[in-house]
């Protein structure tokens, strides 16, 4: 996607803090933190929401959670717990359309959201 942030972020185009990265996925810190550990981990393919995605995605969003788990073990809140969540759409708040995961920990995190 020639004018997706996401995809520049992959590309190289726009710098980012960069968390994890593999050959599936890229995990960078969040811009505009919302808690103390705030990372978005992404899909290197340009997927635009959670509508947007296919059979053939159904590997890929479960190795994203695993990732997770092992991003939040290195960022040390595995073991007082974190959140990993999916905005879609604008009543779910998703404001970058390309499909990504808010990996949040650090504090105890409120439910239900705003
Ligand atoms: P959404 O609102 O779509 O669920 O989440 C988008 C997130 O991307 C927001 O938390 C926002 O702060 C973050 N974001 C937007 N643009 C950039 C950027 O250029 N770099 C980084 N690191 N984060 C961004
Ligand atoms: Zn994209």
């Amino acid at each position: 996607m020639e004018d997706c942030i996401f995809c520049k972020i992959v590309k190289g185009e726009i710098p980012c803090d960069k968390v994890y990265e593999d050959e599936k996925v890229l995990s960078f810190k969040d811009i505009s933190p919302e808690a103390p550990v705030h990372v978005l981990i992404i899909p290197k393919k340009h997927i635009t929401s959670i509508n947007g995605l296919k059979k053939e995605d159904e590997e890929l969003i479960g190795y994203i959670y695993n990732i997770g788990a092992k991003i939040a073990k290195e960022l040390g809140v595995a073991e007082d717990g974190y959140r990993i969540v999916s905005n879609c759409g604008e009543d779910g708040g998703q404001t970058v359309p390309h499909i990504h995961f808010h990996l949040l920990g650090g504090r105890k995190l409120n439910w239900p959201p705003g």
